[in-house]
């Protein structure tokens, strides 16, 4: 007999996905009789399983790349997905086709459980990059209410773009006016690939930032990254990448399953453990 519920991950490709082991720890965790499968389509092909998602069984999806600006056009996005101009997370709700991006939930669930209270005292923050992490990040920022958001990015124009996208709160800002900008800033968060594994280093002088500072890493591989790594040396509150993977995951879960799961340090490890086996 087929399970009750199903939902997937829909990318190109989509094998790499960590999605399936979470939410199958999550499903075994909770007793649920439903699965979460990977589907490997096409650009072509996407937008006809998309609106074929019923069809194929599936009460809702993640999308990644290379379909998440897609998706955002072929279904009802609520104000997150459509502000940050992607969508990751689909579910039907009574036949219609709705989307958000849980990117944003899974920026500030791992900063909240790193620091609650954080947003009590940023005034500014400091974001790295202007890439699709950096719009889930400084949209949650914004709507925590941070005064100030220094959008630091090469590309200049890319870091503007996000002033017309988000308004005044936002700073664009060059490399160049780092260290001005980490000068008693409370907040600092790396949403470039900078620092990965197989990309180069990322290098930032975190002795300006104040002494209660949180530095956050949307990076998770490593999972410990050479910026935090300095953070805690520091003595500062860190949010980690996979926490924001984890955290990332929960909404989806929660509308296709009806439970909202707990991100554990069990969770954490398995599938730090999975990071680790892969790298
Ligand atoms: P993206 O859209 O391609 O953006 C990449 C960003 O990194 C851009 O701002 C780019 O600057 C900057 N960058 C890349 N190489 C650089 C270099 N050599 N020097 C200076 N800046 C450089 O990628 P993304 O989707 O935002 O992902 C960014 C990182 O976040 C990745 O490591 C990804 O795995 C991670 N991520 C994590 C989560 C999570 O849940 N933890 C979620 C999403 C993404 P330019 O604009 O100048 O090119």
């Amino acid at each position: 007999m087929s399970p009750r519920r199903l939902a997937c991950v829909i990318g190109w490709p989509a094998k790499q996905s960590r999605s399936p082991k979470l939410h199958g720890y999550w499903i075994k965790r909770y007793g649920i009789d439903g699965d979460y499968r990977v589907e490997e389509r096409s650009p072509e092909d996407f937008p006809a399983f998309v609106r074929d998602l019923a069809r194929h069984g599936y009460v809702g999806a993640n999308v990644t790349m290379p379909h998440k600006d897609v998706a955002l056009t072929l279904s009802e996005p609520d104000a997150r997905a459509r502000t940050v101009g992607a969508a990751n997370t689909l579910w039907l709700d009574q036949g219609r086709l709705r989307s958000t991006n849980t990117d944003v939930e899974g920026f500030l669930g791992a900063l909240d459980a790193a620091a609650p209270g954080w947003h009590d005292h940023a005034e500014r923050a400091v974001v790295l990059g202007a890439g699709g992490a950096a719009r889930a990040v400084v949209y949650g920022l914004i709507e925590r209410g941070v005064g100030t958001v220094h959008v630091v990015n090469r590309t200049v124009a890319k870091a503007a773009a996000f002033r017309e996208r988000f308004g005044a709160r936002v700073e664009p800002a060059r490399w160049d006016d780092l260290p001005r900008l980490l000068e008693g800033a409370r907040l600092l968060a790396n949403a470039t690939s900078l620092g990965m594994t197989g990309q180069p280093a990322l290098s930032v002088d975190l002795g300006r930032l104040a002494a209660d500072a949180v530095v956050a890493d949307a990076v998770y591989i490593p999972l410990k990254t050479d910026l935090l790594a300095a953070a805690e040396r520091r003595g500062l509150k860190t949010s980690n990448g996979l926490d924001m993977l984890l955290h990332q995951a929960v909404g989806g879960f929660e509308r296709w399953f009806g439970v909202r799961p707990e991100v554990t340090r069990e969770l954490f490890d398995l599938l730090a453990a999975d990071l680790a086996a892969k790298a």
